[in-house]
């Protein structure tokens, strides 16, 4: 579903990503984790076309982002994201904010985008808030709403960003149920979390970053399971968090 081959970024003459390659399979959840500022952001942003690149390639659902006659936008809209921060629009109720791109960018009637939102903001469980405004939910009310408004667009995979990094502590179980629900039902996902209960309980692979590099790409059972194993790096992380 995703091919990352030998992905170098720099921002100005600072490199940011040094020869970064990974495969993501249909149906595969991946995290990837690693110190701040080891460009788990950047990389992810790459795989929506959020970020440029300056060498290697990536290839969603058999696109490639480095060729130029690649309609971004297209391929973008496919690929669902969700931030640390909830990005919701705030002027606009729970339904709208499901509805607009749904009808923006894919051209759907508003009919049709209305009920795609609804039946996705009830399998996040939030039906009885669809006219609300985002200010009258919580943290983690808003953070479900925006992972639905990605599930409407009909995503072939989703990618988070530290999803819970930025939500009062008990609000992250339930953010983090619904990312579990979605795991299980078979989603491609890629994950950028410290939620390190998550990646135990639901990744087929960990990532590993460290310094704009990829330094451990392994299944998650090697990874929490034989720390020994693994680069001095990781072993160190692994230290702090088992
Ligand atoms: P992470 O998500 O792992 O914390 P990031 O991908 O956000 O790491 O950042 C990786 C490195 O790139 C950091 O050193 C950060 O300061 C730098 N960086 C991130 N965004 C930019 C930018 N827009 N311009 C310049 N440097 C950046
Ligand atoms: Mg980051």
């Amino acid at each position: 579903m995703i091919e990352i081959k030998n992905v170098s970024k720099w921002y100005g003459n600072f490199q940011v990503l040094t020869d970064c390659s990974t495969t993501i399979n249909k149906g595969e959840v991946v995290v990837v984790c690693g110190p701040s500022g080891s460009g788990k952001s950047t990389l992810i942003k790459t795989v929506n076309a959020l970020e440029p690149f300056q060498k290697g390639d990536i290839v969603v659902d058999r696109i490639s982002l480095a060729d130029p006659k690649t309609n971004l936008p297209k391929l973008r809209s496919r690929v669902g994201m969700v931030f640390q921060h909830f990005e919701l629009f705030p002027h606009l109720s729970v339904t709208e904010n499901l509805t607009l791109a749904q009808v923006k960018v894919l051209g759907r009637s508003l009919d049709e985008a209305k009920t795609r939102g609804l039946k996705m903001l009830e399998r996040v469980g939030l039906t009885a808030h669809k006219d609300k405004f985002p200010g009258q939910l919580s943290g983690g009310q808003q953070q479900r709403v925006a992972i639905a408004r990605a599930l409407a667009m009909d995503p072939i995979v989703m990618l988070f960003d530290e999803p819970t990094s930025a939500l009062d502590p008990e609000m992250v179980g339930e953010v983090l149920d619904v990312m579990v629900q979605l795991a299980n039902e078979g989603m491609t996902m890629m994950c950028v979390t410290h939620e390190m209960g998550f990646a135990r309980k639901v990744s087929h692979r960990v990532i590993f970053m460290d310094a704009g590099r990829v330094i451990e790409d392994c299944k998650r059972d090697e990874f929490f399971g034989n720390p020994d194993a693994r680069s001095p790096r990781a072993k160190d992380f692994l230290a702090k968090i088992l």
